[in-house]
């Protein structure tokens, strides 16, 4: 079975006492037994339901995977996978991702002596320089968020020995574009309210493997812990991630044609998107990827004033954190996503203030690029 066809089938399968085709959402929070101990399967809602389970095979199997843990949001998925560690256990994180797990890690986890060192994972110096004996995980987001820098999962792996594990943030990719799991990665976490949603109206996560031990603790979280997704919304996850596929197709058209206009429209100073041929890792990504995704940024060569001002005259680039929905944003990272970091910190990691990122929709693309020429032309 090929990527849309798991999509669409995988899981779903007519339901059987009455064939409704989709699967339907079991609102239950628990289940008749016919005698003590008896039942079909199914005993309590946070353990198991139906609806989650059916969710589950589709996500595992969108990369190309054994098993899936669904939950009830991509912080609750990252949290089950930091919950395989223990006290003294050492993790190397990528220095330039996603905040909220920055703030996880920095603020939840490191309160139980679990030790991190953030690197610049494009580096492979860095990371053997940051190994430990401890070192237990390896964290990777890639394309990283905002800078859009490709990390190479499998010479990651080369370096990482076992049994240290990798984990992969594979939310900005997608598993349409890049399968972590086949590049030797252990664990694959998502946030679903991104792309695999797709609809910008559900928050979801699922942390997802291959390992069967690994699978048997995260589901031991899952019951243990209880951020699992309710019914309706692992059923919003799975209706969203069947248009997967024709989705990101439509936004990777999008982000290339927006890319290549911005490069070389002379107020942009500079562009970060991986499928451009000036991108540093443009190769990499080639390899890496099937596809280079939906996001990118650029600087404008104007005043931080100015570049807050463009960002809030666009028509149908909404001015909102998140992404991976079908209707185009723009945020301005060091405002809204890294507002918490330092400025020191953000000028660094090259997280400027005139940075603006798109998350590019898959709205008509005329549309879409005449927005952008009227916000930029009075600049
Ligand atoms: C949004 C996001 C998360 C967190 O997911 P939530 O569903 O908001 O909890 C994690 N990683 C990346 C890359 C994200 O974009």
């Amino acid at each position: 079975m090929r990527f849309s066809t798991r999509a669409i089938h995988v899981g779903q399968e007519a339901e059987q006492t009455t064939g409704a085709t989709i699967v339907p959402i079991f609102q239950t929070s628990t289940y008749t037994q016919e005698a003590v101990g008896k039942h079909k399967g199914f005993d309590y809602s946070r353990t198991i339901n139906p609806t989650r389970v059916a969710l589950e095979k589709q996500l595992a199997a969108l990369e190309n995977a054994a098993h899936a843990g669904a939950f009830a949001s991509g912080m609750a998925a990252t949290s089950a996978v930091l919950n395989l560690l223990s006290a003294g256990d050492h993790v190397v994180a990528s220095d330039d991702m996603y905040g909220g797990t920055y703030r996880l890690f920095s603020r939840v986890f490191a309160r139980y002596a679990i030790d991190f060192t953030y690197v610049d994972l494009s580096d492979l110096e860095a990371l053997r320089a940051a190994l430990r004996p401890q070192t237990r995980l390896v964290w990777v987001e890639t394309p990283t968020n905002p800078l859009l820098k490709i990390v190479d999962i499998a010479a990651t792996r080369a370096a990482v020995a076992k049994p240290a594990l990798i984990a992969v943030d594979n939310t900005f990719a997608t598993p349409y574009f890049q399968q972590p799991l086949a590049l030797g990665a252990d664990i694959v976490v998502h946030s679903t309210t991104k792309y695999i949603g797709g609809h910008s109206d559900v928050v979801g996560g699922v942390a997802i493997t291959n390992d069967a031990a690994i699978h048997e603790q995260i589901k031991f979280h899952q019951n243990s812990v209880g951020g699992v997704p309710g019914p309706f919304d692992a059923w919003l996850v799975m209706r969203g991630a069947k248009t997967l596929a024709l989705r990101m197709q439509q936004h990777e058209r999008n982000a290339l044609a927006i890319a290549q206009y911005l490069e070389k429209h002379q107020k942009v100073e500079h562009v970060n998107y991986p499928g451009l041929p000036a991108h540093p890792q443009h190769a990499l990504a080639q390899r890496q990827m099937r596809g280079f995704g939906g996001m990118l940024s650029f600087t404008l060569r104007v005043s931080e004033e100015r570049a807050m001002a463009f960002a809030a005259s666009l028509r149908y680039f909404s001015l909102a954190e998140s992404l991976g929905g079908v209707e185009s944003l723009i945020c301005h990272p060091a405002r809204m996503t890294h507002g918490s970091m330092p400025k020191e910190d953000r000028d660094r990691r090259g997280v400027t203030d005139g940075l603006l990122r798109l998350s590019v929709g898959i709205e008509d693309i005329e549309d879409l690029l005449e927005d952008l020429e009227g916000a930029l032309s009075p600049l």
